[in-house]
């Protein structure tokens, strides 16, 4: 663990992110005041998109710090959100499965922020967690490019594996944006027998 991610790990657990107040790291009134995202859409490989929030104010904030500021102990109440919402609106499914990071990119952070969410959703709805995506490619941070780049930048970037036959698995991530990062995951993992994919974000760009 960096030296910086240990500090803040330490240091903030007990203030709020949004007031500063003594006791949540997101606390109840922050919480309320962040905006939800107000429906589902279906995509081409993905099922169905759930996400919480909306990707901007506080709920930009947090994924930013969970991402780029190594504030780990945000996966817990994010993670919370995404499973209380899946929970309510979702359908069944026998796993989570977290975008994956190319190895270049986990050893630069020194974690993946999906895979923290993922198993806090996992533990929050019960179900198992699974390592079914490899990133096979190191691609261009996503948020560098226009719509149809991403679309193109992570043609053919993840691969399915492991025993995913008639699986219904529920992706992971941060934020979506267009949605072309987990409709590669989703073509992958369909292409390799899984029944049905739906993804799962904290926030969703508007
Ligand atoms: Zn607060």
């Amino acid at each position: 663990m960096k030296f910086l991610n240990f500090i803040l790990d330490v240091i903030y657990p007990n203030l709020c992110i949004g007031c500063g107040k003594e006791g949540e790291i997101i606390c109840e009134k922050c919480l309320k005041g962040m905006r939800r995202f107000p429906f589902f859409t279906s995509g081409e490989n993905i099922r169905a998109f759930f996400s919480p929030f909306i990707y901007d104010g506080l709920a930009r904030e947090a994924v930013h710090l969970l991402k780029y500021e190594g504030l780990k102990v945000l996966s817990k109440p994010m993670g919370e959100e995404m499973g209380r919402l899946y929970a309510e609106k979702g359908y069944p499914v026998d796993v989570i499965v977290p975008v994956p990071l190319h190895k270049k990119r986990l050893k630069e952070r020194g974690y993946n922020q999906a895979e923290l969410l993922a198993r806090e959703v996992g533990s929050f709805l019960g179900v198992p967690v699974g390592d079914f995506l490899t990133r096979e490619r190191y691609s261009k941070p996503q948020v560098e490019l226009s719509g149809d780049e991403r679309r193109i930048n992570v043609r053919g970037v993840f691969k399915a594996c492991g025993d995913v036959c008639g699986m219904r698995i529920l992706l992971i991530d941060d934020v979506i944006t267009t949605g072309s990062t987990m409709e590669e995951c989703g073509r992958a993992l369909l292409s390799r027998g899984a029944l049905e994919v739906y993804g799962l974000t904290f926030a969703r760009e508007v």
